[in-house]
């Protein structure tokens, strides 16, 4: 596996794939990888001749407040995984090369990114949307593939790319679990043993939800009150969002109609971790 650090390498290796009339995949991570980003490098294998991975811890993306500085980082054990793993390229610029002196341009989207995180993390999505254009500009990917983990992201960036008329293709991969149901992350290295133990709370209350809604629950406010109360229980949690929304739009009407596709979305905080998970259903 080759590393490329700057922009200007990625823009040749790129054209050369190209004009060769290969097919390039791109999987965006932020590094520290664990079986999820590995899930959407084999995910990238199967769709493209060739996959770059990008690691790039993206200040942007974080508030002030939040964990840019102590986010963990490994470039050798990242490559190491991404190279057992069939990853060909691995894309891990400098915040220079992403963000250079000068640097004066953003890239918002509406609608989409406005409820949930959106309201949490006020800043967030701009970040994310940025320099994932930013990405695709550098390697001209014909496929990029996201995990599901992040759902609400995929939606931003299906919107970006339809908006901005980028011409790659987005892929969502499932979610990757621990044993246990918790979704992986590289966040999870932050808890406690006592509050891994616990974060399993979060994919049962999302499971409860579901089997409400298997038996027959349509009110969101109902469904919405499954999962907080189970999160609740456990006491450890502080809630940003439990709640049940359309799996397109992300809207959340009183009552959902029968066949409707939904999202069941939470955030909560454990301690001092901020983990999320959703889950994707039908109403009966
Ligand atoms: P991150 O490095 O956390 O920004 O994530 C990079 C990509 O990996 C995003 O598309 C995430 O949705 C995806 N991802 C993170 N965790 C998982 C997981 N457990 N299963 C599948 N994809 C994941």
């Amino acid at each position: 596996m080759e590393i490329i650090k700057t922009v200007a390498e990625m823009h040749k290796l790129s054209d050369k794939i190209r004009q060769s009339g290969k097919t390039i995949a791109c999987v965006p991570t932020m590094g520290y990888l664990h079986e999820g980003h590995l899930s959407l490098v084999i995910k990238g294998k199967q769709s493209a001749d060739c996959v770059v991975t990008t690691l790039f811890v993206n200040p942007t993306q974080f508030a002030p407040n939040e964990d840019f500085e102590k986010y963990p980082r490994d470039i050798d054990r990242d490559a190491k995984l991404l190279s057992e793993a069939g990853c060909d390229y691995l894309f891990a610029p400098s915040s220079n090369e992403m963000y250079p002196i000068g640097y004066n341009t953003e890239v918002s989207i509406k609608g989409i990114s406005e409820p949930f995180e959106g309201k949490f993390r006020p800043t967030h999505f701009n970040g994310v949307a940025t320099v994932v254009a930013k990405l695709f500009n550098a390697i001209k990917p014909h496929y990029a593939i996201f995990g599901q983990k992040d759902y609400q992201q995929t939606l931003v960036i299906k919107q970006m790319v339809s908006d901005m008329l980028v011409d790659v293709e987005i892929i969502v991969s499932p979610t990757i679990r621990e044993e246990d149901g918790l979704a992986k992350s590289s966040r999870n290295t932050y808890l406690t043993t006592e509050e891994r133990k616990t974060a399993i709370t979060l994919n049962q209350a999302l499971k409860e939800a579901a089997k409400a809604i298997e038996a027959g629950e349509k009110r969101s406010d109902k469904i919405n009150k499954v999962m907080a109360d189970y999160i609740n229980n456990a006491g450890a949690f502080r809630i940003d969002y439990a709640c049940a929304a359309d799996a397109n739009t992300l809207q959340q009407p009183q009552e959902f109609t029968s066949g409707q596709d939904i999202v069941l979305l939470i955030a909560a905080y454990l301690g001092k971790t901020r983990l999320i998970d959703n889950f994707i259903t039908q109403i009966k």
